[in-house]
């Protein structure tokens, strides 16, 4: 009984025909087979490792029974391990997954083919490029070209972590949130209309034959639709360009939308904004304020409600654990009540994303400096759970997607 993503794709001894959504295998005599799909090249190796590339020839997972390493376009790698007690989760440096892919890839030689499929000729002439390019794979370079052409990426909503990120602006326009380390030190910055188009282009060029795989794009960074209405138009107008009507998304904070009107939201939705996330995390104005986000419950419900309106779905995010102890009851109460106010309904989501409170970062001081003190994980849970105990959704409007969104799980 196969029991790990190896397995349900690889039995030894014997070609696995009928994979689904894969356009030609290759079984080597003794070795590993090779599975192309319209996503990716897997090498699947009888010692149960997989090794997966994207069309370009990079690397992107080694898989194991119980554990395997994802590597993001940024190169950043994300460990995951299945316990007896659920999944461990942490970021790791790459040596270790590169050199062991690295190893396993130049093994492999088209030369003893056992069976393939559709047939030798038409399986060989599709894998044996992608299969070059994946042996020919530099992670220290391509990491460089990342960087070059993004600096970072630093966080995406879980349900767009394989969009294509454009980053129409830098950094956050605002950046003075306690909790929020995730920009510190980038100088805001809204890319000219020229500038933003060598970006794109840059874009394509690095993803290469692999871009068709990403079916959604992220505008970033923080909040990059900051900016006025007619440079948004311009940049909705250079994407649509290049990517003709993917869907688009992004990140907003509502003390800047909720001045933008309904009109201005359906302008930008008929150029393809088809969600935005909003940082709400608690309905509690106190706590806001303490928070130093200078937003408050009813801009929120604005920004959400003209958002709605315009045809524009959204995911909103709570922040679990806010305020510690001192404003755990408040914050509990008053978000139910802001969500439950707002007109959510099937194809939005809401969010929970728990507190990370970084050493030396000013929530940290500001801890220290108003004697406030931290939840637990167990009770960030259970404020978690509470809330969602809380919420009663409109049958009309169908209910949300709830989802946790971890911030130190995140690889782009
Ligand atoms: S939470 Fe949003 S507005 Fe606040 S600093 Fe972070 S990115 Fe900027």
């Amino acid at each position: 009984m196969p029991t790990g993503s190896t397995q349900l794709y690889y039995q030894r001894d014997r070609l696995v025909s009928d994979v689904p959504g894969y356009s030609a295998g290759v079984q080597i005599k003794g070795g590993p087979y090779l599975a192309l799909s319209a996503t990716e090249l897997a090498v699947y190796f009888p010692e149960d490792v997989a090794l997966h590339y994207d069309l370009e020839g990079r690397l992107t997972k080694i898989a194991e029974l119980n554990q395997y390493y994802r590597r993001g376009l940024s190169g950043r790698v994300l460990w995951t391990r299945k316990t007896a007690t659920g999944i461990e989760r942490k970021i790791v440096p790459p040596d270790k997954m590169i050199h062991r892919a690295r190893r396993l890839i130049a093994s492999v030689k088209l030369d003893k083919i056992e069976t393939a499929k559709p047939d030798r000729e038409t399986a060989l002439g599709r894998i044996a490029g992608v299969l070059e390019k994946a042996q020919a794979f530099n992670h220290e370079r391509d990491a460089l070209r990342f960087r070059e052409i993004y600096r970072d990426v630093a966080i995406l909503p879980p349900d767009v972590y394989t969009a294509l990120v454009l980053q129409a602006t830098q950094g956050c326009s605002y950046d003075k949130c306690l909790f929020c380390e995730l920009y510190r030190n980038v100088r805001f910055q809204a890319r000219k209309p020229e500038e933003f188009r060598a970006h794109v282009a840059a874009v394509r060029q690095f993803m290469g034959a692999a871009l068709p795989t990403r079916r959604t794009l992220f505008l970033g960074e923080a909040n990059a639709l900051v900016q006025r209405q007619a440079d948004l138009v311009e940049v909705f107008h250079i994407v649509r360009e290049n990517f003709g009507n993917l869907p688009v998304t992004s990140f907003l904070d509502a003390f800047t939308g909720w001045r933008r009107t309904v009109e201005q939201w359906r302008e930008l939705r008929q150029c393809g904004l088809r969600r935005v996330y909003i940082g709400m995390e608690t309905g509690d104005a106190k706590l806001l304020e303490w928070l130093q986000k200078p937003s408050t419950p009813a801009s929120v419900a604005r920004t959400v409600e003209n958002l709605k309106e315009a045809g524009i779905a959204v995911g909103v995010i709570v922040l679990i654990g806010a305020g510690g102890q001192q404003f755990a009851l408040s914050h509990v109460r008053e978000t139910v009540a802001l969500l439950n106010r707002l007109p959510v309904g099937k194809g939005d989501y809401i969010y929970f994303s728990p507190l990370v409170i970084y050493p030396n970062g000013r929530y940290c001081q500001a801890m220290y400096c108003n004697g406030v003190n931290s939840l637990s994980p167990p009770q960030m849970r259970e404020q978690e759970r509470s809330i969602r105990e809380g919420l009663r959704f409109d049958a009309r409007r169908g209910r949300p997607y709830l989802a946790r969104y971890e911030l130190e799980q995140f690889v782009y």
